[in-house]
């Protein structure tokens, strides 16, 4: 058992911190986790379920920022990038989120919440027991409420914890002439609906010269906190603001980061703001990691997650991702596990899940292998062979 207790929030961290028990046991009930040691101290717990075939198990982990709501392919867009054209580029020629947008919003609910469930089965089975969704692809007061009325049903629906979050300031609405009205709309017509529906607590925009500059950002988060949301930011990807905006809103995350250079890194480490690198839309698009060992060298908390999206992140395998920025980017077993269970969650606001522990959500994975090291090693090839989430063995 790798429990990832005891672990500091931020910062590196080497192999030698993991707390390993050798045929370990593990107690729940009522779907949490009351005792974590080794087996043979659990005889009194009650009714102990003795596995014969040798696993290592972790806590089931958590994917902090994908947008896996959505309805058509970009496989035209992606042919197009692999083809020479940038992401920009394509985004300006009508391709990219508006497409996306379009086919989104003609999408009949019942099918868009079909297309969401069919995704999340693929992500439990790689080990993903709560997953962060994003709207986005509304862009419309109607269109944003229905992508989170089918987050809010697919969370009722499928196993998988869902933590839903806003993200209607994606990129501006074509109906609007100026960004900065489409964000006074949302914040006047949208967000006291989200509220009055109990649809979501968080708020996320992308910062970027081809979405909201940081000072456009800046009025509509104003809003957004004092309505009590907590906020998340897409910040520099392609160039850097958004990550600064982050610290000055105590943004639960700042997330991205591949254009962070060292001053946004400090700020973000003397902050208590995570910081979520996502690896699948750097392989999507094909450009640079984040400066994952860096944020964790200067003090920051580091998150990894799948950015699940049909433009630049079409993969969607979080474990397969962490174990190619690990190689990349030098984290250990530790860092990258932390990434995506405890960091992760911290990068939610959730505190009773990301390890095994007294106390905690029992969400928990097993692999078939003795040697824990096997995980990464063998780049997200390797599965999960057993999942449980609060207690419930769901395959
Ligand atoms: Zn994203």
């Amino acid at each position: 058992m790798i429990t990832l207790r005891g672990l500091p929030a931020k910062g590196p961290i080497g192999d030698e911190a993991l707390e390993i028990i050798d045929e370990g046991g593990i107690v729940v009930r009522d779907g949490v986790i009351t005792h974590v040691g080794p087996f043979g101290d659990l005889k009194n717990e009650g009714k102990l379920h003795e596995f014969d075939q040798p696993c290592v198990m972790l806590p089931g982990f958590v994917d902090a920022h994908t947008h896996l709501c959505f309805a058509g392919s970009r496989a035209n867009d992606y042919s197009r990038r692999i083809s020479g054209s940038s992401y920009e580029e394509i985004l300006a020629s009508g391709g990219g989120i508006y497409d996306t947008v379009e086919k989104t919003r003609q999408c009949p609910e019942k099918e868009l919440l079909d297309l969401t469930l069919r995704r999340l089965d693929r992500h439990v089975q790689e080990g993903v027991t709560t997953c962060e969704v994003k709207s986005g692809y509304g862009l419309s007061v109607e269109s944003e409420l229905k992508m989170l009325r089918v987050i809010r049903q697919a969370d009722q629906a499928h196993p998988v914890s869902l933590i839903p979050t806003c993200l209607a300031a994606h990129v501006p609405a074509k109906e609007f002439s100026h960004p900065a009205q489409y964000l006074k709309h949302l914040s006047s017509s949208l967000l006291p609906k989200i509220i009055d529906e109990s649809l979501a607590n968080r708020v996320d925009i992308f910062v970027e010269s081809s979405a909201f500059t940081p000072a456009l950002a800046s009025d509509y988060l104003e809003q957004a906190r004092l309505m009590g949301f907590d906020i998340a930011i897409h910040a520099d990807q392609f160039t850097c603001g958004g990550s600064a905006l982050a610290v000055k809103f105590n943004a639960r995350s700042a997330d991205h980061l591949e254009a962070s250079g060292d001053t946004e890194i400090q700020v973000l480490a003397k902050s208590e703001t995570t910081a979520t690198v996502l690896p699948g839309a750097s392989i999507g698009l094909g450009l640079d990691f984040a400066p994952a060992r860096k944020l964790l060298d200067c003090g920051c908390c580091v998150a990894i997650a799948s950015d699940w999206n049909p433009g630049s992140a079409p993969m969607g395998d979080l474990l397969l991702q962490a174990s190619l920025i690990s190689a990349y980017e030098k984290l250990s077993n530790v860092e990258t596990f932390a990434g995506i269970t405890l960091r992760a969650a911290r990068a939610l606001g959730l505190y009773d899940r990301g390890q095994l522990a007294a106390g905690m959500k029992a969400d928990f994975v097993t692999f078939p292998v003795t040697d824990f090291r096997e995980i990464l090693y063998q780049q997200g090839k390797l599965k999960p062979n057993r999942i449980w989430i609060g207690g419930k063995q769901v395959t």
